[in-house]
């Protein structure tokens, strides 16, 4: 097999933040960006050579875009296996359209990572009102239910079970009466991810863990690296490099885990592309995880994963700019907090709009710094 090298063309399927910090990092390396996305002005469109406007299902804008590619990868799971196939015509599509399939469903994902002898928490497969109602108690009474397909950020997601939350009847209508999972709702003690990259040609890297702090379903803030306990580590990085392999990942894949609180790892989901608790690898390793999936699609060397410093992210919602315009000066005044804004013109309620950074001498103080940062804003 033999690298695409600089001054090649990539193209990626969806033009949201991660599409676009992808570019930054590919452009940097001297590679052409072109991207596909819905909305016309996405916030890749202003650093990439050429938007294409098409919907996740678009097979024959997926095609236009391919067709000047050489090579094409994804920042969204939820891209069409029609669209991948057409643009597989023109150029590799990595991650390919197997893993894919498994991954776009969360029943597949959950059936695969069971059958690959993974942990997971208690589910049942949900296709009727019935299916619920009978799962709910069977799970311990309160649940997560999730759509199969589509969900982010807590979206396509309904809570069953708790004080005041969604009866059985309500819930399944939610969620559009689709195909969805019911999870055991679990007493987490802390949640954590594992980016793992793997190239076309074998090579695997695997970052060390990220821990995370969710508010309402949506990461709130998030810090490298994780501090959890070492044996703990290693069992975590173990799952992720696992299923990168059994997947046969050609670029990056988030490995989303619950560490409950009586003491066990499990795998919550997984994201082939780049992730939100990642964000901080470009102040905390050698290796941005942005300039990895460009490595890693490209058949390039994989980048050094290894830490230079403590950092930590907090993201920046649609509802901050709902109250009054964010002091970003005064944020910026705190020593060693960067600021990264998307270009999304609309800030709405619990949409990602940026995040801030900082570096410490500990994780925690990492944390320390980029909470204070925001709550300058
Ligand atoms: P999304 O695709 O929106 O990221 P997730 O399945 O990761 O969906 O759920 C979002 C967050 O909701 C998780 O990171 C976690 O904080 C919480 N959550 C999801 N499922 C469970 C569960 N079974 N038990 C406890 N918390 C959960
Ligand atoms: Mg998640």
């Amino acid at each position: 097999m033999s690298a695409i090298l600089p001054g090649a063309t990539i193209g990626i399927l969806g033009g949201g933040q991660l599409g676009r910090m992808t570019a930054m990092a590919a452009r940097s390396l001297g590679y052409r960006i072109q991207v596909m996305d819905p909305d016309p002005s996405c916030p890749a469109r202003f650093v990439v050579d050429a938007c294409f406007e098409g919907s996740w299902d678009d097979a024959r804008a997926a095609a236009d875009l391919a067709r000047g590619c050489d090579v094409i990868t994804l920042e969204i799971e939820q891209i069409a296996l029609s669209s991948l196939s057409a643009a597989e015509k023109y150029a590799p599509v990595r991650p390919g359209v197997a893993m894919m399939r498994i991954i776009q469903d969360r029943i597949l994902q959950k059936n695969w990572l069971v059958e690959h002898g993974l942990p997971v928490g208690e589910f049942r497969a949900i296709h009727s009102e019935a299916d619920l109602q009978a799962a709910v108690p069977a799970l311990g009474g309160r649940c997560f239910v999730k759509s199969a397909r589509g969900g982010y950020d807590g979206r396509s997601q309904v809570k069953v079970g708790f004080d005041g939350t969604t009866g059985f009847s309500d819930a399944w209508h939610l969620l559009g009466q689709n195909p969805a999972v019911a999870e055991k709702a679990l007493d987490l003690e802390k949640e954590i991810s594992v980016m793992v990259a793997r190239s076309p040609n074998g090579e695997l890297k695997s970052y060390p863990s990220a821990a995370n702090h969710h508010e309402h379903q949506i990461l709130a803030w998030s810090v490298i690296p994780s501090s959890v306990p070492s044996a703990l580590e290693e069992k975590a990085q173990e799952i992720a490099r696992h299923i990168a392999e059994q997947m046969n990942l050609e670029g990056v894949l988030a490995v989303e885990m619950f560490l409950t609180k009586d003491g066990l790892l499990l795998v919550n989901e997984l994201a082939p592309r780049p992730h939100n608790s990642y964000h901080a690898s470009e102040r905390a390793c050698v290796t941005s995880q942005f300039e990895q999936i460009v490595r890693a699609v490209c058949d390039l060397p994989l980048g050094d994963v290894s830490i230079v410093k403590p950092a930590a992210i907090a993201n920046l919602l649609g509802d901050l700019w709902l109250e009054h315009e964010p002091r970003f000066d005064q944020a910026l005044s705190v020593p060693g907090v960067r600021l990264h804004l998307y270009e999304k013109h609309q800030p709405r309620a619990g949409r990602k709009m940026g995040h801030l950074s900082a570096i410490g001498e500990t994780p925690d103080e990492a944390v320390e710094h980029v909470l204070h940062a925001k709550s300058l804003l």
